[in-house]
């Protein structure tokens, strides 16, 4: 029978639960897990903090495994199905109904009010929708990648690959720019590397703590700072200094703190880019003023909320290439099991490990 780790209600912790084997509904897979992952997003749905999630609730929304079992058939974008043994991963987002104002006229299908997102909107009464299990029933509709890389290098970059994909091609970065990333978590530090693969120069990253800085400059950030000793003065100096007076060309915040929202504003230069993406999770109001920190600077604050599949796969693909993979195979992991969901929820909510897996076959 299936083992999940579920999250029975707000601010309970984590607890194995075995469930019954899903019926296949045609066209639709049982993935066995290989891995899955804590984010800074599980803590904050273990705490409740997101609205619109059904508990009880399996968190875990990127994850890789084989496929156990097929029914009927289900396609790559090539048009090749897939068969059972086949290593895949899967869009988090379901449903997107490519029929609503905003897939078909706005175009921006991060905001389809169909989409289900599996480990989020997605709970346990919905099926075996969450990747701290050991299988997910991948409904019909469920867009899979075939993955050629190995397990572990794709979960290096996990959820924060195609969010920070999408952020840095919000942030429209040109060849030669100078890129701000103000948070070290997964997310800053993919956009560290994603930033550089689209061109940037240099990429400055304030964070903390050290040790997630020191991986920021090892995947390539050129100079770093740390926010425990420097107020948001010496920050600005500090970024200052480094962009000849000017601040940053292109800015992406992705910490999880409002105040960085309005320093990510003032450390950009005139007529530069700013990319927020680090409020996933409602934290609260913030002011600022919108006379020098906005419209005397002529800034283009963007928003930036989840992302589709063209950003996975995108980002697999990345992953896949062996010239190319250097900096996720390189990313420190540490992998926990099911049982052990809650040790890893309090370490990433700690920021005591930079990427934290699950592995539902460990002990
Ligand atoms: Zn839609
Ligand atoms: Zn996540």
């Amino acid at each position: 029978m299936p083992i999940v780790a579920v999250i029975p209600e707000p601010n309970a912790i984590a607890e194995l639960r075995e469930v019954a084997e899903p019926q296949l509904e045609n066209n639709s897979a049982l993935l066995e897990v290989d891995l899955s992952e804590v984010c800074g997003t599980d803590v904050f749905l273990q705490q409740g903090r997101l609205t619109g999630v059904p508990y009880p609730l399996v968190p875990g929304h990127v994850s890789v495994g084989r496929l156990a079992k097929v029914r009927g058939q289900m396609l790559d974008v090539e048009g090749k199905a897939f068969s059972e043994g086949d290593q895949v991963t899967f869009l988090d987002v379901h449903r997107t109904c490519n029929a609503c104002w905003y897939c078909v006229i706005g175009k921006a299908t991060t905001r389809c009010p169909a989409r289900k997102v599996y480990g989020i909107t997605y709970g346990l009464d919905d099926g075996l929708c969450g990747g701290w299990a050991s299988h997910i029933y991948l409904k019909p509709g469920t867009r899979l990648i075939r993955l050629q890389a190995p397990a572990e290098t794709f979960m290096a970059g996990g959820c924060a690959l195609p969010t920070s994909l999408h952020a840095v091609e919000r942030g429209e970065v040109k060849i030669g720019d100078t890129v701000l990333v103000l948070g070290s978590g997964p997310v800053g530090l993919n956009a560290v590397i994603m930033a550089l693969l689209s061109g940037a120069l240099r990429v400055l990253t304030i964070g903390a703590p050290q040790s997630r800085l020191d991986a920021a400059v090892k995947a390539g950030a050129a100079a770093a700072l740390n926010i425990e000793t420097n107020d948001e003065e010496a920050r600005l100096s500090w970024v200052l200094e480094q962009t000849n007076g000017r601040g940053a060309d292109v800015t992406i915040e992705a910490t999880g703190s409002t105040e960085a929202v309005v320093q990510a504003m003032r450390f950009t230069r005139d007529a530069g880019k700013v990319v927020i993406v680090g409020q996933y999770t409602d934290h609260g109001p913030l002011s600022i003023n919108p006379h020098t920190d906005l419209n005397r600077k002529h800034l283009d604050v963007r928003g930036c909320w989840g992302s589709d599949f063209s950003h996975f796969y995108r980002g697999a693909q990345l992953i896949s290439e062996p010239g190319r993979s250097g900096p996720w195979r390189e990313m420190k992991l540490k992998t926990y099991s099911l049982r052990r969901a809650n040790e890893a929820l309090a370490d990433v909510a700690a920021g005591r490990v930079l990427k934290a897996l699950i592995n539902p076959h460990a002990d």
